[in-house]
């Protein structure tokens, strides 16, 4: 058996080599990518299923690669994480999605999303109360989206970072909510104020009896917790009178809007593109 291994190991030998060349190239293609500034951040419009009206945009960044095109954050943001890349390009996600909040017509928030690595670090706090200040965007326009991932990491450690970013005045949803292993004991110890129903619950919606029972339930939760609550996903018109109907807070997804580039962003908001 163990002869067998060292074969094995020696026929997998090329192959990862090759891997691991790949991620240097893209590592150093990153780094370069992050220099000469080949990022840009595309937003998705949240509406309030009361008014109908935009209340809020996630921003979503991509790659525009000079030779690849666009180039979607899973395909990049993994890397980013493991090689520390994720802070400073996280920092200019911050940065832009702040600065293009602050020249939007209306006053609707803005969200971005954090990599459990920046809830790592330490200096975040200081990070997004410098950002908001040097911009002058109020804190409660900005918030922030965290998945699970972030809370594996130790409680208190966890709780301590999460309790000095709502200090700032800023809003903390909880990200792909339900697609984690314990995302109501979170709920209950950490300050989140939003919850965003995970798109697996929502893209059987509305005929799949057990789907339509936990959206309603968790909608229900949320609003007993005093969290608003968004739907992510939703994507035809089924969908979105089905959560309405159950009295969702806001709801995101392809029906209402594709996350859009900032200038197309901007005539949504103006009435002037079609839903
Ligand atoms: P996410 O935070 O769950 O973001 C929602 C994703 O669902 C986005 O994919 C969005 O384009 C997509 N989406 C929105 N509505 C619909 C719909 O109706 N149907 C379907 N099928 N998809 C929909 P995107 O932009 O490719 O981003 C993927 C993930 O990459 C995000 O998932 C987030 O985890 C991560 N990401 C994006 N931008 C950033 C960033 O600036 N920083 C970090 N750390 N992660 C980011
Ligand atoms: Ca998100
Ligand atoms: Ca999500
Ligand atoms: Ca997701």
């Amino acid at each position: 058996a163990k002869a067998e291994g060292r074969g094995a190991f020696r026929m997998f030998e090329p192959a990862m080599a090759e891997r691991m060349q790949a991620r240097n190239r893209m590592e150093t293609d990153l780094r370069r990518a992050l220099a000469a500034g080949e990022f840009e951040l595309h937003f998705q419009p949240l509406v309030d299923v009361q008014s109908g009206e935009v209340t809020a945009a996630e921003a979503l960044v991509r790659w525009r690669h000079p030779e690849q095109g666009l180039i979607s954050p899973a395909d990049f943001i993994p890397l980013a994480e493991e090689t520390g890349l994720i802070v400073p390009l996280g920092e200019w996600v911050l940065r832009t999605a702040c600065t293009q909040a602050a020249s939007w017509p209306q006053e609707i928030k803005v969200a971005v999303n954090l990599s459990p690595v920046q809830v790592r670090d330490d200096r975040l706090p200081e990070t997004v109360a410098a950002i908001l200040r040097e911009i002058g965007l109020e804190p409660g326009r900005l918030e922030l989206e965290i998945t699970e991932g972030v809370l594996l990491d130790g409680e208190e450690r966890t709780l301590a970072m999460l309790t000095r970013l709502r200090a700032i005045g800023v809003g903390l949803a909880m990200d792909d909510f339900g697609t984690g292993y314990s995302s109501l004991s979170y709920l209950r110890r950490f300050p989140f104020s939003k919850i965003k129903i995970d798109r697996s619950f929502v893209c059987l919606l509305p005929d799949d009896a057990e789907s339509a029972a936990i959206v309603r339930a968790i909608i229900t939760m949320g609003a007993g917790l005093g969290m608003a609550t968004t739907v992510e996903g939703v994507e035809n018109a089924e969908q979105y009178a089905f959560v309405a109907a159950e009295h969702c807070g806001q709801v995101q997804g392809y029906h209402v809007s594709r996350p859009l580039p900032g200038p197309a962003f901007l005539g949504f908001l103006s009435g002037m593109e079609a839903a």
